[in-house]
This record gives C-alpha cells, structure tokens and sequence, in this order.
C-alpha cells in the first residue's frame, strides 16, 4: 500500500509581512461587498479586481518575470490565494489562467504561445476557459467527441463542450478534442488546442444555474478554424497533458473555502455563543485548520517539484465535503436558538450556499471518481 506523504511545510523567511501585505491590499475592496458575494469568490467574475491584482503583479506570481511573473515561491503563491479566498475577493475572472492555463502554456506551450498569452494573463487582461467536459463525457473524459481535423496549416474543430465556466466572458479556451483514432486506448489520439472564443463558428450558450447566476455555459464549435500554430503541447498528447493539470486544479485552499464567508458570518452572529454553538464552532475550526495543513503540505510538494496527485485528490474529496456540508451546520444551529433576519448577511449567505454547494463535489471531478483514484492510489483496487 502506498504512504499518504503530508509533510508540513517550513515557511519561507518574510512571509508574515508578505500576508500583511496581502491583507492590506484586499480589506478595502472587499469592505462594501456584500456577504453573498463573498461567498464562493472564486466563481465570482470581476475583470477590474482582476486588473488591479495584475497590475500589483499578484497574478501569475511564480512565474518567470520575462513572461510578467513576478517569480516569487509557491508557497508566497498560496498565501495570496489564501487571504484572497478568506476574505472573498472576487478572482473569478483569472483564477482558471492563473491556476492551470498559465502553467500549462509555461510547460507545454511554444515560446510564442508563451509571450502571447502569459503577460496578458498576468496583467489580468485575458482570461481562460477549460474545455473538457461534454455531453456524454464527464467523469469519464477519454470519451470526448469533438474533433479536430488538419486541412493545411488549420485545424477544423467541431462538437460541443458543456459546463464551461465563464466561457461567455473569457477570451481563450484550452479544449481537449479528438485528433487520432483511439486505437486499442481511449486515452490516444487526443490533443489539447488554444481556442480564440471570438473566432467564426464558435456559439458560447449560457447556462442558468439554480441560484438564478450564470457561471457556466454551453459551447458549441462549428467548423472553427484553429491555426495549427495554436495546438498546445504535442498532437496526440492531450490526454497526459490535460491530467498533469489535474493536482493543479484539485489541492488548492478554494476546494475548502468556498463556504468560508458562511463561517465568518456565523462567528458574527453567534456572539455571544451558547455552548452548543461554542461546540460546534470549535469543531469546524479543528476541522478547517486540518484541511489547511493538508492543502499547505500539498502545495509544499508541488513547489518541490513532484506531483502529488494523490494527496491532491484526497485534499479535494475532504476538502469539498467540508465546505458542502458548513451549510447544513449552519442551518442545524438555527434550531438551536441562533437567531437569524430575512435580511441578515447570514441569513442571504446561508441561502446562496444551501443552493450552490451541491455543486462543491462535481466541479473538478465528482465524490466517487475522486475516491476511485484515492483507492487505486492507496493500492486498494
Ligand atoms: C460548478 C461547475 C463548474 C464546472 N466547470 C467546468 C469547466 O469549466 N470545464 C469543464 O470541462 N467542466 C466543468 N464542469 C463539469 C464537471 O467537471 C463535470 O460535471 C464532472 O466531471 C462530472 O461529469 P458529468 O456532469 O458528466 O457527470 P457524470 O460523469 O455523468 O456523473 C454523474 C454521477 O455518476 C457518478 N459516476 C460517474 N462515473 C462513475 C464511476 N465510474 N463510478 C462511480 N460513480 C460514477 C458521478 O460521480 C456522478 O455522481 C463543471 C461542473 C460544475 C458543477
């Protein structure tokens, strides 16, 4: 069986004044915002945040300076991410770029690609989509259908994707289509492409989610013409490219802070606390301070260079079950006598998360496959 390896990570010397710093920077634009938009901030799209944080060069901040990285740790990285999920800060606009595409147009991409994109990414100015799941391909990805066929120095793109976040407001999708004959794998003949929104061919259809908020979105590709020079990595690669992202995507502190302005709203109200209250907010603070160690450890591995994609798996599974359920909690304290107005900040938090936090557990791969990698990780099946 293979060992869980979750080390705790030595901060780099300076990182109490780097927090400071971040802290300083966000409290004013988050002060005015009301609580439900603080809530999940990292779905909430706010292109002049965006700009701002760029402009402070705090996006794309590990990366190298010649491509508008401000080549600073990953853990001065996570940091940022931390202060700016705790407090709510809208960066839903470049989150996408700057946690996955940037880093796989700084592995994989051309050095054109590279200056193309990653100084806009890092101004806060040109912002990414994934395109992986379609109809029909979810949990199970290897099965996607659109495909890209070469007809000279293009490529003709056509099928569909679906749950596209923020593809009705970013500039560049990266999607995984079929180019090859899978062959005795499913996993072959797959490639990864930079695809310009705005190109002829391409139909981004909204849609509404249960809150009544668009976040993502159906895109459908029509004879979309992708110059060749916008293939990302290798042809017939996509499919291990596509998964490197993957630790990326899942061990990060927004798959245990989505409900993180619920808590925050509940220490508010619940004061002064009754003991059944004291109780269970103790419990949630052991249990959010764990995750962080955890998500810190993950980070730590990364920023050595490895890639731990079974700690990262694990950190999402309890990570999203943690922030699914905070609500719930919330709700079982009302009984308990934890007073709460219509329009109560608490009260307009709770009731956005009630309806979102379902979704915790699908975005970024759902419950069962998460558990499936952790026991085949774990050398279980
Ligand atoms: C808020 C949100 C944002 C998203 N953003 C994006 C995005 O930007 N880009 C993108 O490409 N995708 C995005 N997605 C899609 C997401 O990745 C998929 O919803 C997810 O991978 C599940 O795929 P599916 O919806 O097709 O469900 P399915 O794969 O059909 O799964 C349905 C249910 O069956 C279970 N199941 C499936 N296979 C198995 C199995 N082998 N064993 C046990 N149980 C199984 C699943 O766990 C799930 O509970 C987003 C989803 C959400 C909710």
């Amino acid at each position: 069986m293979n060992a869980l390896a979750f080390e705790p990570v030595s901060l780099p010397p300076g990182i109490h004044a780097w927090r400071r710093e971040v802290r300083e920077f966000i409290a004013p634009r988050v002060a005015a915002l009301p609580a439900e938009k603080r809530a999940n901030a990292w779905a909430v799209f706010d292109a002049v945040f965006s700009r701002e944080l760029g402009a402070r060069g705090w996006i794309g901040l590990t990366w190298p300076r010649e491509y508008g990285g401000a080549q600073r740790s990953a853990l001065e990285r996570y940091v940022l991410l931390e202060e700016l999920l705790a407090a709510g800060a809208p960066v839903g606009a470049h989150w996408i770029a700057d946690r996955q595409s940037g880093p796989a147009l700084l592995r994989y991409g051309t050095e054109a690609q590279r200056q193309r994109f990653l100084p806009a990414i890092a101004r806060g100015e040109c912002y990414f989509c994934i395109g992986m799941s379609e109809p029909g391909a979810g949990s199970d990805l290897a099965a996607v259908r659109s495909r890209a066929q070469r007809r000279g120095d293009r490529w003709i793109l056509n099928g569909q994707k679906v749950w596209t976040t923020h593809a009705h407001q970013a500039h560049m999708m990266i999607a995984l289509v079929r180019t090859g004959e899978p062959g005795g794998k499913r996993h072959e003949g797959l490639s990864q492409f930079l695809v310009d929104l705005k190109s002829p061919g391409v139909t981004v259809r909204p849609i509404v989610d249960l809150a009544g908020d668009v976040h993502f979105n159906e895109v459908f590709f029509d004879d979309v013409a992708v110059p060749h020079d916008m293939l990302l990595g290798t042809e017939g690669q996509g499919w291990q490219q596509c998964t490197s992202e993957l630790s990326l995507e899942r061990s990060g502190p927004e798959r245990y802070l989505s409900s993180h302005a619920l808590f925050v709203e509940l220490l508010r109200a619940a004061s002064p606390a009754s003991e059944a209250q004291c109780i269970e907010i103790g419990r949630i603070t052991a249990e959010l301070w764990t995750l962080r160690q955890m998500s810190f450890a993950v980070a730590g591995r990364l920023a050595n260079g490895q890639d731990p994609a079974l700690e990262a798996a694990l950190v999402k599974d309890l990570g999203n079950s943690f922030e699914q359920a905070l609500p719930r909690r919330v709700q079982a304290l009302l009984d308990d006598g934890l007073a709460l107005h219509d329009d109560a900040p608490l009260a307009r938090v709770l009731a956005l998360l009630l309806q979102v936090s379902p979704s915790f557990s699908l975005r970024g791969g759902t419950r069962e496959i998460l558990r499936g990698i952790i026991a085949r990780g774990l050398g279980l099946r």
